[in-house]
């Protein structure tokens, strides 16, 4: 094994640290659960797509860079170290992508990945309902064929910036006798379509992080179907891992969440020192940072020799998120009562620990509660019966 970066990989990191260095902005964005902070997320994504940095893994004829995975790590490395802008276009990039390229036909992929990789549509995910989050089968939401069309009736709710997205991809149950898994069928529906009402959910910050959307009905016709009619599960879980695999939480972020931890420590050290164990945390959040990376390689390496990423993303998930939580935790620790500053207050440091610390909480919720990866640890990894 060896473990050195080759030639074209070093050159590749420098590529990606020198545009990085010439083109991040210097002034920090709105919120991008805003209208106008979106938008100017929007723009600086589309900025990246110019350079197919936008979707290094995609292939150049789509917009990206046909990146393998050690280089994918390699630039979320540049790209969390420059502490370049959050990127608002992940479901598109990140989960319907991959999914379009999987199962969608050629008119799909010409119609729908070209915009999606240039920021020119932002895609919001419908897949929660009031009574199906966790038991996603539950779905009721429906798409009742008419001739060419689907009439889509019913309600999703949680979906992250569809305030602000252009268009959803969704799952409704399609055949109306059906329950369950079966009868189900995954639909890319427009947002501005006739008869969509989109109410927003303001999150833990108050910010109006999610949206309520209504379909009542919604016209859609048949080619915006990805997969076969009835088959939208078999799309959806495509989807679903490659939102808890490798690619929606690179290590990269933690361990730049550790770095600034660690610095927070030191500037903080005469105070945070009275309790050890905050410094013993800090180590810890900054191993575990580190830990999750060496598996990332680990993982990477194997995929490389023909592995797949099967029910172990869940054992990732449950790492990430709550190693996450646990390096929020410590910052608030060491802050003390100055972790209550809110965003404007004259210590801006402390105001974005907070912000990470209460998005942190929801973690173990997004991407599949923790407990539902549990079950699934449960189950498929080590066999043990259903619960
Ligand atoms: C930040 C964030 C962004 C989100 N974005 C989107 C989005 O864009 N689109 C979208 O469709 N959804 C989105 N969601 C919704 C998310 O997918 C759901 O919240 C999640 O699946 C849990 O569903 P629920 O909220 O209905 O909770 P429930 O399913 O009602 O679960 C409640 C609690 O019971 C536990 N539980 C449930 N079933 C079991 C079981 N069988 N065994 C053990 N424990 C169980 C859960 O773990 C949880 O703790 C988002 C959520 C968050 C927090």
């Amino acid at each position: 094994m060896d473990l050195n970066y080759t030639a074209a990989q070093r050159a590749f990191r420098t590529e990606v640290r020198e545009w990085l260095r010439a083109t991040v902005p210097a002034n920090k964005f709105g919120s991008y659960d805003t209208r106008e902070g979106f938008e100017q997320h929007r723009r600086w994504e589309a900025t990246l797509a110019e350079a197919g940095f936008s979707s290094v893994t995609w292939p150049k004829e789509l917009g990206g860079r046909g990146c393998d995975l050690i280089e994918w790590l390699i630039f979320e490395e540049e790209y969390s170290a420059a502490d370049a802008p959050f990127r608002v276009n992940q479901n598109g990039i990140l989960l319907l992508g991959p999914t379009i390229m999987e199962f969608g036909t050629e008119q799909q992929k010409a119609r729908f990945l070209p915009r999606m990789a240039r920021c020119d549509d932002m895609w919001a995910q419908g897949w929660s309902e009031p009574n199906a989050g966790s038991d996603m089968a539950a779905i009721s939401s429906r798409a009742i064929r008419e001739g060419d069309h689907y009439v889509i009736n019913g309600q999703k709710t949680w979906s992250t910036r569809a305030l602000f997205a252009n268009w959803l991809f969704g799952l409704f149950r399609s055949d109306p006798q059906s329950s369950r898994h079966h009868g189900l069928s995954y639909l890319l529906v427009p947002l501005d379509a006739k008869g969509i009402t989109i109410r927003p959910i303001k999150a833990l910050n108050g910010k109006q992080a999610f949206a309520e959307v209504f379909f009542d009905d919604v016209r859609v016709p048949l080619e915006n179907r990805l997969g076969d009619e009835g088959q939208g599960w078999h799309v959806a879980m495509a989807t679903a891992g490659f939102e808890r695999g490798l690619l929606l939480r690179s290590p990269a972020r933690f361990q730049r969440t550790a770095q600034k931890l660690v610095a927070l420590y030191r500037k903080h050290r005469a105070s945070a020192d009275r309790d050890p164990s905050i410094r013993e945390a800090v180590v810890r959040a900054w191993m575990g940072a580190e830990a999750y990376n060496l598996s990332s390689f680990h993982t990477v390496s194997r995929l490389r020799h023909g592995a797949k990423v099967g029910a172990e993303s869940s054992t990732n998930k449950i790492f990430w998120s709550e190693l996450d939580l646990e390096m929020h935790e410590t910052a608030m620790r060491i802050l003390g009562a100055r972790a209550e500053y809110l965003p404007g207050a004259p210590d801006a440091e402390a105001a974005e620990w907070l912000e990470g610390f209460l998005f942190a909480q929801a973690g173990p919720i997004y991407a599949g509660s923790n407990e539902i990866q549990r079950n699934i640890i449960a189950e498929r990894m080590l066999g043990l019966p259903k619960g």
